[in-house]
């Protein structure tokens, strides 16, 4: 499709103007006069209204998993808009493609994870678990099990829930968060909380917190432990081997159920379908969203266990839970046809085999960078560390801002997107990014880690 022409000083005119974006500072955003306007994207790479070429290493949000421009997808969308445009999923009705995705999600969640909730974004995914995990506690006769346990740092979502599970401090004073019963623990981030410790050690110090809180909270009073399979938005926290089948068994020990937040490692990520089959664990609810549809249109899921889901029946009462858009028929068919793509094209596999290790040996090229102290990924996701001194996780201070947002910045200049979270610089692209595009994305980290010192 021929690129549109925009009138992009008009266009950030206006968004000064009118639009308050998400998650933005306005007076920032004023002072430099809007927003970059994104036009167009085709791949891996977006293009801006100034005409600039951008590789996305981040998949726009951790989102577009089949990459930008695929028609199969726009396709499925108007046929599905034409066919029927929306129908509820209230009052005992459904659509062909909700309960066809629903019956799909099954297939690749397995065992028992057998039932599916749908929302529209990862937030409202994650006030669905709240809701449903202590409406379970309260039919099973146990409603004193109301607390949550999450984790510092943790992300899962911008809703009131969504953002109190989150464990985002500066989030928190915004709204008056957390609301009650939602107690926050450690988080697996060696690099930073256990930098000379034994990776298992450390592993096991921070599961035991789990227990430590559980145990002081009182295991009756406990309804869930949620946790990022791996935390993005906290900044590609990849936690130390067997810190995830410690947190199942403490879960088990106790009957509290284990929630594994998959919005972001869900659909091929890591190099499994979902997160949790990389750790080899079993959740008993699965939130996931971005990559169900590649970001094309807005849809959210919760992956349910056959258990809760015979307690729920069991008590024959309403779940008076869910949204306008639960199962949005147009969504569902996009989500469908993308699944269908991700399975032909074998994108999951071809994270585990092949761009996954690529870029795993790609970055060890940054290792030898004074500014880098830390490399690290897990299949298509990755993180560099960037530190003040070599050899420890000493960081940059009395600089404007943290070092990873100053990297981020000169990336953008470079001509290639990535997120700088404090003192890293995070990536996630497209499952379809090609060698050469992981090379060039390594290269413009390390030119723009030198302009930037
Ligand atoms: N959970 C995780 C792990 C996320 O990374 C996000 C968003 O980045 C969310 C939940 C919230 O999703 P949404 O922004 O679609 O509400």
């Amino acid at each position: 499709m021929a690129a549109r022409n925009y009138n992009i000083p008009e266009l950030r005119r206006l968004d000064v103007e009118h639009h308050l974006p998400a998650q933005a500072n306005y007076a920032e955003l004023q002072r430099i006069g809007g927003s970059r306007i994104i036009t167009r994207a085709e791949g891996s790479t977006i293009y801006d209204g100034e005409g600039n070429a951008i590789l996305d290493g981040m998949a726009g949000l951790w989102c577009v998993n089949v990459g930008y421009g695929r028609e199969e997808l726009v396709r499925a969308a108007a046929e599905q808009m034409q066919e029927l445009p929306f129908y509820n999923t209230f009052f005992k009705t459904a659509t062909p493609p909700t309960v066809m995705l629903a019956a799909k999600l099954a297939e690749k969640l397995g065992g028992k994870l057998q039932h599916v909730f749908f929302n529209a974004s990862g937030s409202e995914a994650n006030d669905t678990v709240m809701r449903l995990v202590r409406y379970y506690w309260s039919l099973k006769g146990e409603p004193k099990r109301t607390v949550f346990i999450s984790r510092r740092n943790a992300y899962h979502g911008s809703t009131m829930a969504g953002a109190s599970l989150g464990g985002m401090a500066h989030m928190h004073p915004i709204g008056g968060l957390p609301i009650p019963g939602i107690e926050h623990v450690a988080q697996p981030y060696k690099f930073n909380e256990g930098f000379n410790e034994d990776e298992e050690a450390f592993g096991a110090r921070v599961a035991q917190e789990i227990e430590d809180r559980i145990i002081k909270v009182g295991p009756e009073n406990v309804a869930a432990f949620i946790g990022e399979v791996v935390q993005g938005a906290g900044g590609v926290i990849i936690p130390p081997k067997g810190y995830w089948k410690r947190v199942e068994a403490i879960c088990e020990k106790y009957g509290i159920l284990l929630v594994v937040d998959e919005v972001i490692t869900g659909f091929g990520r890591l190099g499994e379908w979902f997160g949790f089959q990389h750790f080899g664990v079993t959740p008993d609810l699965v939130p996931m969203a971005k990559g169900l549809s590649s970001g094309y249109l807005p849809i959210s899921a919760v992956g349910v266990s056959s258990d809760i889901v015979k307690v729920l029946r069991d008590g024959n009462g309403e779940f008076a839970h869910g949204y306008t858009y639960s199962g949005h028929p147009v969504a569902a068919a996009v989500a469908l046809k993308n699944i269908e793509i991700i399975e032909r094209e074998g994108l999951v596999e071809r994270v585990k085999n092949d761009a996954g290790p690529y870029f795993a040996e790609a970055l060890k090229r940054l290792e030898g960078d004074p500014l880098v102290g830390e490399v690290r990924s897990l299949g298509l996701i990755g993180a560099v560390e960037i530190v003040a001194k070599k050899g420890t996780n000493e960081r940059f201070t009395g600089k404007e801002g943290k070092a990873g947002p100053i990297v981020r910045d000169t990336c953008i200049k470079n001509g290639l997107m990535v997120r700088g979270i404090r003192d890293s610089v995070v990536m996630c692209p497209p499952l379809i990014i090609t060698h050469a595009e992981i090379d060039r994305m390594i290269d413009i980290i390390g030119r723009s880690l030198r302009e930037a010192e």
